[in-house]
């Protein structure tokens, strides 16, 4: 949640970026694991709050050569009309991350149309060995548009949200700088159409702290056994990861086949969604590899219905459905 409320004087900056990603059916190497995209492009336009509007103070704008991901894959290339050419008209990373952290200083909110921009951030600054803390809240706008438009809980497009309040279209979309140019100005017309009030509430109650981790992952030892692997790490998955504490189980862990779920809850933290799954090394050995997040309404459904199941037919699971023969063909 947001530490402090909008008030005249908050500045926020609403941004967007593009990301070239790796081509699939290439050799799965360490890079994709750990790079899932790479930035070629940032655009960002910085606000202050003031009197129930927004007032612009300046926008930013940058594009970036991938040194990683330097062939555009053809997806990003449809969708952003950019060149390969282009790419390499850009600036280096560390040059354009310390250029945004310059122009985001002092302001108190981040702004983004969807919650994967703050991730990919947090992802390359991590990759270029940069400091990954962003330092400030941010706001996945596009729920918020969707109450106020009044189809809460749908996705809409940042398009279907410029057409929506009739903002003059002077770029293409997918490009980071216009997208970051529209998205401002949703933010703006939101405000215009809105109490002030309510927007601030809204606000509020939907910013997160994007540096705070939101999923755990770790591997229990080498067992003989798939069996063996749950028992090893059965007090571990009992212990908040963000804070130690003990957890107690909304839905008890129960296996079905090579997986095992839970909903486990932390005084402090809330609900948390657990699965270790038995796995298998080249060499014969098992071991557990578990994850653990802050359970989503999607984490809620799937332990819900696997609970169901494991009711219905326990650890061996629902019988796999034989397949229907193929019918025959005449050729
Ligand atoms: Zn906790």
């Amino acid at each position: 949640m947001l530490s402090k409320k909008m008030i005249d004087g908050t500045e926020l900056v609403v941004f967007d970026m593009e990301w070239n990603q790796p081509f699939s059916g290439k050799t799965v190497s360490n890079e994709i694991a750990v790079l899932p995209g790479e930035i070629i492009e940032i655009g960002a336009v910085r606000y202050e709050y003031s009197d129930g509007r927004l007032n612009r103070k300046g926008t930013f704008s940058c594009d970036i050569r991938p040194v990683v991901y330097k062939k555009l894959h053809y997806h990003v290339m449809k969708i952003t009309h950019k060149t390969d050419a282009d790419l390499k008209k850009g600036i280096g990373f560390e040059e354009a991350a310390a250029r945004f952290r310059e122009f985001t200083e002092g302001a108190d909110l981040l702004v983004g149309w969807g919650n994967s921009d703050p991730k990919i951030l947090k992802n390359n600054l991590k990759f270029f060995g940069l400091d990954d803390h962003l330092g400030m809240d941010f706001l996945d706008l596009q729920p918020i548009f969707s109450v106020f438009c009044g189809q809460p809980g749908q996705q809409k497009s940042v398009e279907f949200a410029v057409d929506y309040y009739n903002i003059q279209k002077q770029d293409i979309f997918h490009s980071a700088t216009a997208d970051a140019r529209y998205t401002g100005e949703v933010f703006e017309e939101i405000f215009n159409h809105n109490k002030p009030a309510e927007v601030i509430s809204a606000v509020s109650s939907s910013s997160v702290n994007p540096d705070m981790p939101t999923e755990f992952s770790f591997t229990g030892s080498d067992v003989d056994e798939a069996e063996a692997c749950f028992a090893e790490v059965s007090d571990k998955i009992l212990i908040c990861p963000l804070c130690s504490r003990k957890l107690t189980g909304t839905i008890n862990p129960f296996r079905i086949r090579k997986s095992q779920y839970a909903l486990l809850n932390c005084t402090e933290h809330g609900d948390m969604f657990c699965r270790v799954r038995a796995k298998r090394r080249t060499g014969g050995k098992y071991y557990a590899a578990a994850v653990m997040r802050f359970a989503t309404q999607n984490d809620y459904y799937l332990v819900a219905s696997k609970k169901e199941e494991f009711d219905k037919y326990g650890s061996k699971g629902a019988p796999i459905p034989v397949p229907e023969p193929a019918p025959e063909t005449d050729e």
